[in-house]
C-alpha cells in the first residue's frame, strides 16, 4: 500500500518536504491556503547561507540592550504596546543566547547549516533552476576598524572549526568588487561558500513544479480544517475532504493555528522583516549580495531590482505593518549606493518564525501518530528548507536521517 502524507505549508519548507517524501515512493498533498511560497519564502534576502553555523543570539551586554531599548534604529525594532505578550519568548531567547548555552547550540544546529548547500545542489539541479542562483558568496563591509577586525578574527574561527571559507577584504578590494559604492569602507569580508537566489519566490515555485511532474499534488486547503480521521487525518480542500496516514505541519510563523488546537505548546515568537526593491540611478551596478554590516541591513541585486531587506521586528504575528526600520535603512543606503526609485507599491512583510532555543522543530509529535513537524527555522528558512524536507521525509520513512537531528526534536519543548 501506498503510504499517503498531508504537507500543511507550501513555504520553502513544506514544499521541500513534499518533494523527499514523493521521492521516497508516499503520495503526497501540498495543502496551502495560498498559492506555493507566497509568504515568507517570498520576501526574504535569497541567501543560502553556507556560512550561518552561528545562530543569531539576544543581545547580552548591558550596554547594547539599552541602546536596543531606544528603539530607534535599523536592525531592530518593537512594538511597545505588544511586548508584555511577547516576554515569555524573549526572556527565554535571552537565556538561551548566554555565551555557554549558545555555543552548544550552535554545535548542534551547523550540522543542518553545514549541508544546507549540497541539499539545494540537489533540488536546483532536478527543478532546472539554475538560472535563479549565483554561487559567488556574499559580502559584509565595515565602517570601522574596531568591527571590521571582531569580524575577521570570528570569521577566521568559524574557518577552524566549521570549515566556513572567507576573503578578508581591504578597503581598496571592496571599491574595486563594487564600484557603484559611493562610501568608503574600512573593509569587508566575504564569504565563498554561500549561495543566492535572484527570486527566492520563483525558486520555491519551481520546486513545486518539479514535485508535481514526479506526482506530487498541491491542493488549497485552510489548516483550521485539520482533524483527526480513523487512524488518520482530514483536511478540507478545495476539491473536497483530503485524507492522509500522516501530516506535517509546515506553517512557518502560523504553525500554533494547528499545534494549539491539538494539544501543543511551543514558545513561539516571530521576527518580522520588510523589503523594497530599488532602480539604480544612472547605470549604477551593484553586484554582490551586500551586508551594511553595522548597520543592519542588506542590499540584493535580485531579479526584480535592488531588494533592500531589513532586520528583525518584534512585534506580534498580525499586527499592522509599521515599516520604520525600512525607511531608515533606505536613508542611510542612499548614502552608500545611488538607489533610484521605489519599485513596489508598498513595502513587502514577512514574519521569521523562531523558537527561543534558535533551532528549528523537526521530528515526530509526542503525542499523535502520524502527524510530524517542520518550523521555527528563523533567519534561516530559505537555507534549511531541502536538508529539512530530506531529513524528515529520512524519519517518516524508517530511514536513518542522514545527520543527527536529536536536537531540533518537538520534545523539547513537549515532553
Ligand atoms: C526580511 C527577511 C529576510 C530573510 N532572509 C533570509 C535569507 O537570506 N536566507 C534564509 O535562509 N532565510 C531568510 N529569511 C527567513 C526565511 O524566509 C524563512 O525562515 C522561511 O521562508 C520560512 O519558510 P516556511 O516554509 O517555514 O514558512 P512560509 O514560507 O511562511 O510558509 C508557510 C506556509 O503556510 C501557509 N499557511 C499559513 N497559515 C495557513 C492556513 N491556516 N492554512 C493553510 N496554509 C497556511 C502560508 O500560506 C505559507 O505558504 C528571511 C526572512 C525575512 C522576513
Amino acid at each position: 500500500m501506498t503510504k499517503t502524507a498531508i504537507v500543511l505549508g507550501a513555504g520553502i519548507i513544506g514544499v521541500s518536504t513534499a518533494i523527499h517524501l514523493q521521492r521516497r515512493g508516499w503520495q503526497a498533498v501540498l495543502v496551502d491556503r495560498k498559492a506555493p511560497g507566497n509568504e515568507t519564502s517570498f520576501g526574504n534576502a535569497g541567501l543560502i547561507q553556507r556560512e550561518g553555523v552561528v545562530p543569531y543570539g539576544f543581545p547580552q551586554q548591558v550596554g547594547l540592550l539599552l541602546r536596543y531599548a531606544l528603539n530607534n534604529r535599523i536592525d531592530a525594532h518593537y512594538h511597545l504596546k505588544t511586548l508584555p505578550k511577547q516576554v515569555a519568548f524573549l526572556a527565554r531567547y535571552w537565556w538561551n543566547s548566554n555565551a555557554r548555552r549558545h555555543d552548544a547550540i550552535t554545535r548542534a544546529y551547523a550540522p543542518l547549516i553545514e549541508n544546507s548547500v549540497l541539499e539545494h545542489k540537489d533540488l536546483i539541479e532536478a527543478s532546472h533552476a539554475e538560472a535563479l542562483i549565483r554561487k559567488d558568496g556574499w559580502m559584509r563591509v565595515f565602517r570601522t576598524a574596531e568591527k571590521y577586525d571582531q569580524a575577521i578574527a570570528e570569521a577566521a574561527l568559524w574557518e577552524r572549526e566549521f570549515g566556513v571559507e572567507y576573503d578578508k577584504l581591504g578597503s581598496a578590494d571592496v571599491a574595486r568588487i563594487e564600484p557603484g559604492l559611493i562610501q568608503n569602507f574600512t573593509g569587508g569580508l566575504r564569504w565563498r561558500d554561500p549561495w543566492s537566489v535572484l527570486d527566492p519566490h520563483a525558486l520555491t515555485a519551481a520546486y513545486c513544479a518539479y514535485f508535481e511532474s514526479i506526482g506530487g499534488r498541491f491542493v488549497s486547503g485552510d489548516a483550521n480544517s485539520l482533524g483527526q480521521a480513523g487512524s488518520g487525518w482530514r483536511i478540507s480542500t478545495a476539491e473536497g475532504p483530503l485524507d492522509a496516514d500522516d501530516v506535517v505541519l509546515a506553517l512557518g510563523p502560523w504553525a500554533e493555528v494547528a499545534t494549539k488546537r491539538l494539544g501543543y505548546s511551543f514558545p513561539l515568537g516571530v521576527k518580522r522583516g520588510y523589503h523594497m526593491h530599488y532602480a539604480a540611478q544612472g547605470n549604477a551596478v551593484l553586484n554582490n549580495w551586500t551586508l551594511d554590516a553595522e548597520r543592519g541591513y542588506f542590499l540584493a541585486p535580485m531579479n526584480k531590482g535592488i531588494r533592500l531587506t531589513t532586520g528583525a521586528e518584534f512585534a506580534t504575528l498580525d499586527a499592522p505593518k509599521t515599516p520604520v526600520q525600512l525607511d531608515r535603512a533606505e536613508r542611510v543606503a542612499r548614502t552608500i549606493f545611488p538607489l533610484g526609485e521605489r519599485l513596489d507599491p508598498e513595502p513587502w512583510m514577512g514574519a521569521r518564525p523562531c523558537t527561543p532555543d534558535m533551532m528549528p522543530i523537526i521530528g515526530k509529535a509526542p503525542r499523535h501518530n502520524g502527524l510530524w513537524f517542520a518550523f521555527g527555522h528563523a533567519h534561516h528558512g530559505l537555507t534549511l528548507g531541502p536538508v529539512t524536507g530530506r531529513v524528515l521525509a529520512e524519519l517518516m520513512t524508517g530511514e536513518k536521517p542522514f545527520i543527527d537531528i536529536s536536537a531540533y526534536s518537538p520534545q523539547r519543548f513537549n515532553p
